[in-house]
């Protein structure tokens, strides 16, 4: 399928020389939808996880559905302040500042093996705060799925070693 065409782009979206890469449509369709989430879950069987981790919130939407898919849990990783139970955290710089990323402490248990979700790898500085979290807790983080990637960004380079899978990605 060409997931391309199922993606909009929003210029000066949400601040002036950010073309933003819109998934909606592509949630909207369901056979692009169902294509998606089937060959993200494709790529991720093999690696034998034992859970999805995914960031709010856009990657919420394929990853628990990729969770569904593999037969395994979701644990989500959140805005500071959202999650009632004890967390732990990961900061990431952003342009201006840092914001950081948390996940309940009791979630993975060490040596868990980790399918890592986000809706779009950019910069990477989100991305790695996913894998600081869950490397932190002493699981492994198998593989981290994307469905759309910026690659003029470099943002891989920030996930070395890391088996990174990404459905389109413009250069
Ligand atoms: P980064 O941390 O720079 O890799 O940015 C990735 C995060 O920001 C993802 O959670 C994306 O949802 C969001 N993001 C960054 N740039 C864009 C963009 N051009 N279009 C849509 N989402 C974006």
């Amino acid at each position: 399928m060409n997931f391309k065409a199922y993606i909009r782009d929003i210029p000066d979206f949400p601040k002036p020389g950010i073309v933003f890469k819109d998934i909606t449509p592509l949630l909207l369709d369901p056979a692009a939808l169902d294509a998606a989430v089937a060959a993200l879950a494709a790529w991720a069987r093999p690696l034998n996880v034992d859970l999805v981790v995914a960031a709010e919130a856009r990657g919420f939407i394929l990853g628990g559905a990729l969770a569904r898919e593999l037969g395994v849990g979701f644990v989500p990783a959140r805005k500071p302040g959202k999650l009632p139970g004890e967390t732990v955290s990961a900061e990431y710089i952003l342009e201006y500042g840092v914001d950081a990323l948390e996940m309940h402490a009791d979630a993975l248990e060490g040596g868990a093996r980790v399918l890592l979700h986000d809706d779009l790898l950019a910069t990477g500085g989100t991305a790695r705060a996913l894998v600081d979290l869950v490397q932190g807790r002493g699981a492994v983080v198998a593989g981290f799925g994307f469905l759309v990637e910026l690659a003029f960004l470099n943002g891989r380079s920030t996930l070395d070693g890391i088996d990174v899978q990404t459905l389109i990605a413009y250069s």
